[in-house]
């Protein structure tokens, strides 16, 4: 096991890497010439905007192109305080002005939930604008009076606020990796990816992004509020919209998720307009080099921080999933019937692609549905689990009425995958797993289940695992989940052939391993011949048979619907 593999040096580690960053910090702040000092205090300021930059737009994938505003909502907190004097000092005030900004990020992510894309930065951009403009109308309090904020008496001289900053950096810095390491980092991961596939384990694709924008809006503020400590005074010119826009595309060249790559985008932030400064060219082309930077970045898919990383796995070819031999179990018996869908129907516009269907997953069985392509497979296991509210007919989950958010569904103990990869690349397996499972999970069990479907194992990244052994790992992230029902949609699709039909041995003994009935979706004929113990054919949105397997393989109408298909035969 490498030094960095250490479950113990998971933890030490980055606060020794914190230790170390405060040495530096002070012996830069000791060291450097007092300009310099100057122009570190902005480089800890930017690199703690671009933290949170990272963490909205990096980890969870959305546009924000605010940043400034809620640093200037963090600069008006302590502006704010220093006129009142509220007590507890300039500490207090930082940290009352992040939690301002907080919030105020709490309310520009509620249009997140139904924005994206293009339309987000719309309105992000809108809104960092119009606070621009109100900030020079209405002014920072005691910014009239010329009434300059108080800083920590430890840290009062440039020098020392400079140590200062840093140490508010290394601990913003640690908050943001503990945070990412843990369900919130997780969520945002897999909310950038696949919303759906986020509301599918359980989780809330709202909190989700709205605990994302808050933490993001709240380094924000506390980089406004440090600002503020610097210069004595706020402006409004420190905080315009174009400022905000330079930002984001900084964040994105750098890679600013990654927390080193945030400190390095900050150093870019101050080192451009002061090279700019020195060779007597305006500070304006600051942003034509931003922004010609960020539209290669953007144009290129790809940042600093990820072509960095990136070279660690050059030339190691993607990680498949394993033929490992697993040892058989005694099989339960199948009960009564766990998930029971009667008269479901569903269409969209003029195609009807379920009618009326009955389906019945029998207590710890497993049920193949098979069909040709467009028979409506997939809509079924959308329908049943809650993604087309439009659908009718009705569903019961152990006698209870399964009804609905997917969310909601999915915590109720009906899991279901998907057709398409939806397992964020951002993740290591473990990380991703015990994600999905959203229960305490010891490190044997997720181990040992990883092993069983001959995953990689948890410390793996998921960038490196191939798409087939990729919806393994989702696979056993669900199961571990203990759901009372898992639908799985083709989900040995992407595997060459002998290790699909592992995969078929596997998950013969889902329900005696897992406790878990499972429904099936599968073209392959044999594996369903030798896996299933009752089987649903559907045929244009239709049942055409229902029942044992034997029976259903045997009906004649079966037989005649797939004519042709000598393995039937
Ligand atoms: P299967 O999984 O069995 O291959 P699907 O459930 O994906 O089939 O599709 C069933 C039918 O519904 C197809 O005719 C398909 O074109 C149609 N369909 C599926 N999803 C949509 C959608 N979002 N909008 C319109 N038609 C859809
Ligand atoms: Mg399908």
């Amino acid at each position: 096991m490498r030094l960095a593999e250490h479950p113990l040096a998971r933890t030490t580690l980055p606060l020794l890497v914190a230790a170390a960053a405060v040495a530096v910090g002070y012996a830069l702040s000791v060291g450097l010439a007092g300009y310099f000092v100057y122009l570190g205090v902005s480089a800890v300021v930017a690199a703690i905007a671009l933290l949170g930059l990272g963490v909205v737009t990096g980890t969870a994938g959305m546009i924000s192109l605010c940043q400034l505003t809620f640093a200037a909502v963090g600069a008006f907190v302590v502006c704010a305080c220093n006129v009142a004097q509220v007590p507890g000092g300039f500490v207090t005030w930082l940290l009352l002005g992040g939690l301002a900004a907080a919030l105020a990020g709490v309310l520009v992510g509620l249009p997140a939930l139904r924005l994206r894309g293009i339309t987000l930065a719309v309105v992000t951009l809108g809104l960092a604008a119009a606070a621009d403009l109100t900030l020079v109308q209405i002014q920072f309090p005691g910014a009239t009076e010329g009434l300059s904020v108080e800083r920590p008496d430890a840290f009062s001289d440039d020098r020392s606020y400079f140590l200062f900053a840093v140490l508010v950096l290394v601990a913003c810095g640690l908050v943001v990796y503990f945070l990412r390491r843990g369900r919130w980092g997780s969520s945002w991961h897999l909310v950038a990816f696949s919303e759906r596939g986020t509301a599918a384990v359980g989780a809330g694709v709202r909190t989700s992004k709205l605990t994302a924008f808050a933490v993001s809006a709240a380094l924000g503020g506390i980089s406004g509020g440090l600002l503020t400590g610097q210069v004595g005074l706020a402006f409004p010119a420190s905080f315009t919209a174009i400022q905000s826009l330079a930002l984001y595309v900084l964040a994105i060249m750098s890679g600013a998720h990654l927390i080193d790559m945030a400190v390095f985008g900050a150093l870019l932030w101050v080192a451009v307009p002061e090279l700019l400064k020195r060779w007597g060219v305006p500070q304006d082309w600051g942003f034509v080099v931003f922004g010609v930077l960020g539209v290669q970045a953007l144009t290129s898919r790809g940042n600093l921080g990820t072509a960095v990383r990136a070279l660690r796995y050059r030339r190691r070819p993607a990680i498949t999933a394993g033929l490992t031999d697993v040892a058989e179990v005694e099989p339960v018996p199948i009960g009564d019937p766990v998930l029971e869908v009667r008269g479901l129907s569903v269409s969209f516009g003029h195609v009807t692609a379920l009618s009326d269907v009955d389906i019945s997953v029998p207590e710890h069985g497993i049920l193949g549905v098979i069909g040709p392509n467009g028979a409506g497979k997939s809509t079924l296991v959308d329908a049943i689990s809650g993604f087309l509210p439009r659908a009718t007919g009705t569903a019961t989950l152990g006698g209870r009425p399964l009804t609905g958010s997917p969310t909601r569904r999915a915590r109720s103990g009906l899991r279901r995958t998907f057709q398409q990869d939806r397992v964020p690349p951002g993740l290591t397996v473990g990380a991703y797993v015990r994600f999905v499972a959203r229960r305490r999970l010891a490190g044997h069990e997720v181990a040992d289940a990883l092993e069983f479907f001959g995953c990689p194992g948890p410390r793996t990244p998921l960038s490196r695992v191939d798409a087939g052994a990729r919806r393994l790992v989702e696979v056993v992230g669900h199961l571990l989940a203990k759901p009372r029902v898992l639908l799985l949609d083709e989900p040995a699709a992407g595997l060459p052939h002998e290790e699909h039909v592992a995969f078929g041995r596997r998950l013969r003994q889902v329900p005696a391993r897992f406790g878990v009935s499972v429904l099936l979706i599968e073209h392959d004929l044999d594996l369903v011949r030798s896996v299933c113990d009752t089987l649903t054919v559907l045929d244009f949105g239709q049942v055409l048979a229902s029942g044992p397997q034997a029976d259903v393989l045997a009906d004649p109408a079966v037989l005649k619907a797939y004519m042709g298909e000598t393995e039937l035969l």
